[in-house]
């Protein structure tokens, strides 16, 4: 029997958040699941998002376009009065529509794979789990099923691409890199066509009206999204579909065209560019690897579907995400020996942690805690909370393992092997370093988000976990 630090569903108290206790039972009742009202801070931060992030990712690939990826570069110029927003947006390259064909190409393959690819990867690989899965209990009480299959999707994609490399020619691997700028037009078209599509969806036809959730904000449903899994027919899951592909399989792709460039320019691809391709790619490897486990993620299981997600995934992610990639083509850095070794080193140790944390929640939660962590039985706290259709369900907060050294030590992992896709770059621009700087704030945002909705979700219980393991990401710092 594994250990509990406290056995048994403790009786709830009819007490406010605000006051560190908990909700009501009444209070709790499928409420664990995005905002239902929206304050004027949220608001506020809705409305400057909506405005500012696509300007902000066109700020970047811009810089690096007509400024070798200076950011100060377009301020100076408009500054000292040498180029207007006009000079600069007119020399920008402007949508076009080859780049609409490579776009509207790529969409469709990757949904021709999503929807018509039945999983064979698990039939094959040892320890991959794919096929028809479970999701999580969404608030409403349902669990959706869906089908994993993207590991198979990035192998698919990616053997295509080394073929059409080394033997086919059918297209230059730098054309990514080549159509960059129109591409990111398409990117937005796409982005903000799912964005509208699903808030009207929601209102005409949701996919389960009892998971929708409406604040009455136009704004705010916009961006968080009103509908929880939204699906054309039975199984094209929007959210799976956008998180997962065309966005991420994409990255590494982006990665190997930005190699490509690298070779085509300068006849060598530097090792700094490499080392971003290795890191990154472990990273995406695993994502699909690990996409089963993804389902029970908060983006899977918490997220409404919205601009958030659905443009984030079109454009912030293949953009942002890619920033070391596309600074290396314009600022090619060669490492000493020392270095490569130091930042590789460095990658590895926070995709150890990252993984490795991942998986102890993971084993935990499948085992239900009969397992073993770190060689020993884990201690944990028994919570319960209740869905929307009244049904009172049980869970367990693990404080062993990584879990006992902090409440999300996964997202510390992840910010370590941030960093090192960072300082891979040297030290001659901030451009590349904005990545460790979104990745923090999103981070410690999603901490204080989750913590916030599992605060909601087991009350009181939540705050025995807090009281058990008292830091968030560092132990003794925050
Ligand atoms: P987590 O995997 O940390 O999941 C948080 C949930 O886990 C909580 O809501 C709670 O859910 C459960 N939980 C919390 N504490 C415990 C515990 N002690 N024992 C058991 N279960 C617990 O969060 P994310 O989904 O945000 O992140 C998954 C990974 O994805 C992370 O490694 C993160 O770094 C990465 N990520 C990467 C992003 C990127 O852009 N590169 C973006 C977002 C995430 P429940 O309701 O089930 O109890």
């Amino acid at each position: 029997m594994p250990a509990t630090m406290n056995s048994g569903a403790v009786k709830r108290q009819s007490k406010n958040p605000a006051n560190g206790v908990g909700p009501s039972e009444k209070e709790q009742l499928g409420q664990w699941g995005r905002a239902w009202k929206v304050d004027w801070f949220s608001l506020v931060s809705v409305i400057l998002l909506l405005l500012c992030a696509p300007l902000i990712v066109f700020y970047f690939v811009m810089s690096c376009d007509q400024y070798q990826c200076a950011l100060s570069g377009p301020l100076l110029d408009l500054y000292s009065g040498k180029s207007s927003f006009g000079d600069i947006w007119s020399r920008a390259p402007s949508f076009n529509w080859t780049a609409a064909k490579i776009y509207a190409t790529w969409v469709c393959f990757q949904v021709f794979l999503y929807m018509c690819v039945p999983d064979v990867c698990h039939k094959v690989l040892p320890g991959y789990v794919g096929g028809v899965q479970d999701g999580a209990y969404t608030p409403a009480g349902l669990i959706n099923k869906y089908e994993i299959n993207g590991l198979q999707a990035w192998i698919i994609t990616h053997v295509l691409w080394f073929a059409n490399a080394n033997y086919f020619y059918w297209f230059s691997p730098t054309i990514i890199f080549d159509n960059w700028i129109p591409l990111l037009w398409c990117a937005n078209i796409l982005g903000y066509a799912v964005a509208t599509f699903v808030m009207i969806k929601a209102y005409l036809f949701p996919s389960n009206a009892k998971d929708c959730k409406f604040t009455d904000n136009f704004f705010y449903d916009y961006m968080m999204g009103i509908e929880f899994n939204p699906r054309i027919g039975k199984w094209f899951d929007l959210k799976l579909f956008f998180n997962g592909r065309p966005g991420i399989v994409a990255w590494t792709l982006i990665n190997l065209s930005f190699a490509a460039k690298q070779q085509e320019l300068y006849g060598q691809v530097t090792n700094s560019m490499i080392l971003v391709n290795v890191l990154q790619a472990i990273y995406v490897l695993d994502f699909f690897w690990n996409e089963t486990w993804y389902l029970k993620t908060i983006d899977i299981c918490h997220d409404h579907f919205g601009w958030y997600l659905g443009w984030g995934d079109c454009v912030w992610l293949p953009y942002l995400y890619t920033l070391q990639g596309l600074y290396l083509v314009y600022n090619p850095v060669q490492l000493s020996t020392a270095n490569v070794v130091g930042v590789l080193l460095l990658g590895l140790v926070g995709y150890y942690i990252f993984r490795m944390t991942n998986h102890q929640k993971d084993l935990f939660r499948r085992t239900d805690g009969n397992c073993k962590i770190w060689g020993r039985i884990p201690a944990y706290i028994e919570c319960s909370y209740v869905s929307i259709d009244g049904k009172k369900h049980y869970s367990k907060l693990m404080v062993s393992g990584f879990w006992g050294v902090a409440r999300h030590f996964n997202y510390t992992g992840d910010l370590i092997g941030s960093l090192s896709y960072c300082l891979a770059c040297g030290f001659g621009h901030l451009l590349p370093y904005f990545y460790i700087i979104y990745m923090t704030i999103l981070l410690v945002h999603r901490c204080i988000r989750d913590e916030h909705r599992c605060l909601n979700k087991y009350g009181k219980d939540w705050k025995r976990y807090t009281d058990a393991v008292a830091y968030r990401l560092v132990p003794g710092v925050f």
